[in-house]
Parts: C-alpha cells; structure tokens; sequence
C-alpha cells in the first residue's frame, strides 16, 4: 500500500501550526509509529517547513546547533514533550475524558517560556505581540505553545477532531459546515477506509476495522 505522504514531506492537514505540530509523528496507531522529528535537524526542517522560521532564521539556529549540540539535543526533547503534551490535552478534549496533570503541567511549562520571551511593541493599529529576536535555540517552540494556548482558549476547540482511520490518528481542524468531516484527508485515509468497508462487507465480516 502507498503511504509515500507519511514520509519524507508528510501533507499538511491541521490547519493550525500547534495540530500540525501535533502531526508530526504518522501512524499513531500503528505498532511502529513514524517520527518526523528526528534531530534538531528535523526539528528545524519542521519549523521552516511550518512557517515558524525564514531562511535567515533556519541559518542562524543551524549555526548555533553546530556549536552547542547537547543544548539542541535538549531542546529537541523539550519539543517532543511538548507536541506529546499537545496532543494529550487535545485528545482529552476530543474524547471528553479527564485531562492527565502531565500533559497540561509540560504545556504550562514551555508556555512560561514562550511568555518570557514575549513583548508587546507599539503598531499602526495600537499594539502588538511579538517575539523577542536572538539566536535562542528553543525560540522555535515559542509559536507552537502559543498556537496551543490561543485554541484551547478559542471557540474553534470544538471542531478539532481526530483522524477516524485509528492507523493514523492525526489532528486536524474541521471547518466543514455541518461539521462531518471524519478524515484527515479524504483521497488519503478517507478512500482507505472506504475500501477496507467494502473489502469487508464483501467477505461479510462487517464492522470489525475499527470504523466508528
Ligand atoms: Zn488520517
């Protein structure tokens, strides 16, 4: 089966930076999950990729990592923890289950530090928010956790959803009209589906893929 989107360059399907983030491992429910993440080099292809860095950016961090690479190593660590804490809360959410202490606790952490390096400056309109600038090699979390608190304190929390195929699992946000979407992407995991339903009931095996 051709899977080729959840390698190299996995699509897109979130929405928003912090579900994409949160997207960055493929095959969630798969015994051998797909890490995207791996290095800090990964964690910067995924940043540029994202929107979170320019080409100037990506090149400073790059050449900060060659110098320090047990604090990029940390980092990418701290950034692992905080999509797995993402993705926790989001999934409770989803659910409608209790929220683990964990998960909220790493989010609150990184959301200290985003809000630490946070400032308010002066704009046409009034006032706005920005980062402050530097060579920090953590600076690249600094837009995901923020992305994360802004949804969960946004009306639009009701409409994240969790990819229906239990393979994948990825988060993403449904801004259907009535609602209904059930896939990530429908030409992906949706046709997948389809057929494994009709393969199914074919054979008469019914409802035994885990649809729901
Ligand atoms: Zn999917």
């Amino acid at each position: 089966m051709a899977h080729s989107r959840h390698f190299a360059e996995p699509k897109l399907v979130g929405t928003l930076l912090c579900l994409d983030f949160a997207n960055t491992v493929s095959w969630r429910g798969k015994d051998d999950p797909q890490e995207h993440l791996k290095g800090y080099v990964g964690l910067l292809h995924w940043s540029r990729r994202l929107g979170i860095l320019d080409d100037t950016e990506y090149g400073t961090l790059s050449r900060e990592a060659e110098r320090s690479p047990g604090k990029a190593e940390e980092v990418r660590g701290r950034a692992v923890a905080l999509r797995e804490a993402i993705y926790g809360v989001l999934s409770a959410v989803i659910d409608g289950r209790e929220l683990e202490v964990e998960d909220l606790n790493a989010l609150n952490e990184e959301l200290s530090e985003t809000l630490k390096n946070t400032r308010i400056v002066p704009s046409e309109e009034g006032f706005s928010q920005e980062f402050t600038t530097g060579t920090s090699l953590d600076r690249l979390l600094w837009p995901i956790a923020k992305s994360a608190s802004d949804l969960l304190l946004s009306d639009r929390l009701d409409r994240v959803r969790r990819c229906a195929a239990d393979e994948c699992r990825w988060l993403f946000l449904d801004t259907s009209r009535n609602r209904s979407r059930r896939w990530c992407d429908m030409r992906d995991c949706g046709n997948r589906m389809k057929a494994r339903r009709h393969y199914n009931r074919k054979r008469g095996t019914g409802q035994k893929t885990g649809m729901r």
